[in-house]
Order: structure tokens, then sequence, then C-alpha cells
């Protein structure tokens, strides 16, 4: 009865009247079943001006937008890509399915992003781009990593896929880069079941991205469906990004320090200076210690009976992938330290009532309490 209460679980995407207007008016005009009609170039147009670039690609996924943009950057066979050992899986398929080698930097102790303190040792003459994630409302140190690539002339590609809008270091997440990218698929901020986009200021890179597009027809097209369902959306993203940041607050100040698990966001000084705006697709949440698989799998288990959607983050991509296919630069400890004791919360249940939020927090609490 006590849950009828509250949704931990709501649908996503979540009812929304303007999506529906949107898919309405499509039936209407005929415009859902065009190649070229006027939603993908609205969309586009509106991408480019919320991220304040001068290009945007729209794709069929984030993960063609990643590679397009490998592409775009000239990465091919013998090239190496740096990328963090804890990353989206498709980032490192990615990067091998051009015939490149994936080079493997850690994580920092307490962020699951690269350390840049140990990317420069990873740089080597074959070195052919940078892929940097921002993950689970955490930021990658951007400044300063397009410092140091800027000056040995790698093009970084800023995977912006889980926090559109947040704001990086005083700038939106996705512009730092040479190119951003962002995703569409079912489970995002910004859901057309599937889709991307890439955002980029570089001429020539967006030159090179038709070259590798069209083939006498877009080869990785989203559809005017797709764009027509975005648009709606992308004028709500900024209030429901506030909304979902609030709910995290919320749900942090019900825990404590020392607890056994405690959900973990930038620092509120970073966040209170304004540069730091998270935006929160997974909220991680760390174990305080690292648990046997089988005692994961059970706490895992727990939530998701009691309708709690906290499930394990990635696996640190050295431990699911063979040695001879990457590179490791280093000790990669930090990440699967990071692989083994992250659980993260999908959002949907971000945009309920604050009492949900509570309620949540103390369920958490206790299912964690009683199996560890
Ligand atoms: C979702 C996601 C992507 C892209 O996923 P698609 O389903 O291919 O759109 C890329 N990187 C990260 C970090 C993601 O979370």
């Amino acid at each position: 009865m006590i849950d009828s209460e509250f949704n931990f679980n709501p649908e996503w995407p979540c009812l929304d009247e303007d999506v529906r207007d949107a898919l309405f008016a499509m039936a209407s005009d005929g415009s859902w079943g065009r190649y070229h009609g006027p939603h993908c170039q609205a969309l586009s147009r509106a991408l480019s001006e919320f991220h304040s670039v001068a290009h945007c690609h729209l794709t069929c996924s984030g993960t063609a937008a990643v590679e397009l943009a490998l592409r775009a950057c000239g990465v091919s066979s013998s090239d190496e890509v740096i990328l963090s050992a804890y990353d989206f899986k498709a980032n490192f398929v990615n990067v091998l399915a051009l015939g490149a080698l994936p080079v493997l930097v850690d994580v920092t102790h307490d962020t699951p992003v690269i350390d840049l303190t140990k990317l420069e040792a990873a740089l080597s003459p074959a070195t052919r781009a940078i892929v940097v994630s921002h993950l689970h409302g955490f930021h990658a140190p951007m400044r300063d990593l397009m410092q140091l690539a800027q000056a040995r002339g790698i093009p970084v590609i800023e995977d912006a896929c889980q926090n559109p809008g947040a704001i990086v270091d005083g700038r939106m997440a996705g512009t730092w880069g040479d190119a951003g990218i962002l995703s569409f698929g079912g489970s995002k901020l910004l859901s057309a079941g599937r889709g991307g986009a890439i955002v980029t200021s570089r001429p020539e890179l967006t030159q090179r991205l038709q070259l590798h597009t069209q083939r006498g027809n877009d080869a990785y097209p989203l559809s005017e469906m797709q764009a027509a369902v975005l648009l709606p959306q992308l004028k709500r993203l900024p209030n429901r990004n506030q909304i979902r940041a609030a709910s995290v607050q919320n749900l942090i100040g019900q825990f404590s320090q020392n607890a056994v698990i405690t959900p973990v966001v930038i620092s509120e000084g970073a966040q209170s200076s304004g540069k730091e705006t998270p935006a929160y697709y997974k909220l991680p949440f760390l174990l305080q210690t690292s648990p046997s698989a089988e005692v994961k799998q059970s706490l895992v288990d727990a939530y998701h009976t009691a309708s709690i959607v906290l499930s394990p983050g990635f696996s640190a991509l050295h431990r699911i992938h063979a040695r001879s296919r990457y590179r490791a630069a280093g000790e990669l400890s930090c990440a699967e330290d990071f692989a083994n004791r992250l659980l993260t919360l999908h959002h949907p249940v971000l945009l309920q009532p604050e009492r949900t939020i509570a309620e949540l927090a103390k369920r958490i609490l206790d299912i964690t309490t009683i199996r560890l």
C-alpha cells in the first residue's frame, strides 16, 4: 500500500503534452514520412543555438556520433586513441572498429573521470585523438585538458551524452572539445528512442563529417519523426535539469558522510561558484567498501525488488577486454575501484516530488544496511 504512494520507477520518457502535440501535428501534415522535412533542420539549428556552436550534425545514435567524430579527426588503423579506463564500453569498441588502439588512462582517486596528471604519460607519436566523457554528474577537467591537447595538436572528442545542458567550468558540456557528442537514446535526458548529434565550431571537422556521411544519401541519419519529438524536450531541458539537481541536493541531505552508501557529486563549493552545474542522467552512489560480486548482486536485486533503479555503473574497460585489445597507460586501479564500489541511480525518479525522494533515501539506506 505504501508503494502506491511513492513511485521510485516512473516511466521514461515521461508524459509530455508538447511531445504529443508534435506527434499529432506530424500525423496531420505528413512531415513524419519525409526524407527532408522541417524538423531536422529546426533541431539542428536549436541545438547549435543552445550550445552556441557553429554546427550541429544529427546522427542515428551517440555511438555513431563518436565513430563519425573519430573518423573526422582522421583516426584510422595504427593510430592510438586515449580514453579513460572507466567509460562507456561503446567508446572503446568504436576505437577498435576503426582499427585503432585504445590507450587507457586511470580516473582520479575521487571522481570517475580521466586523471589529467596521468594523461601525459599516455601520449605517444601515434596518439591521434582523445575521447573524454563527463560521467554520472562529474565533469572532466576540460580547461586543462584542452590546453594540453591543443599544445600537441591532438583533437578532443567530448562525450556529453550523460549531461546535456550541464555547465562545465563555465561552458556548456560538449562545447570544450573539438567535437561534442550528444545521445538521444531511449534512457537519455533527451530521448527519441535512438539518435545522437555532434556539435562543433570547427569547419574542417564539419566538412569531414559530410564526407563520411554523404554516400549519395545520409548514411547515419536522424529521422524527421525523431527530430520533431526532441524539439519540445530541448525547450524543457534546462528546467528539468534544475528539478533533478534540486532532488539530488535533497537526497544528499539524507545521507551522512560515513554511511554504508553515499551519493557522490561535484563539491558544493564548485557548484555554488556557478562554474559547475551538473546534469544528472545517472546519480552515482559509492559503497563504503568494495563488496564481493555476490554481495553486490544481491544488493542490486534487493533495490530492484523495491522498484529502486540503482544498478552497477560501468565495468572497468581493462577488466572486460583482452590485454591485446588496448594499451594501459600505467595502473588503472582507481577505475577498478569505482567499477567495484559504484552504483548509479537512474534519473526518472529525480523528477518525483520531494517526499518521494526522502523516502527513496531512507529505503536505499535501509536495504544497503541490511544486505552489507
Ligand atoms: C548513452 C551514452 C552514449 C551513446 O549511446 P547511444 O545509445 O549510442 O546513443 C555515449 N557515451 C555515454 C557516456 C553514454 O552514456
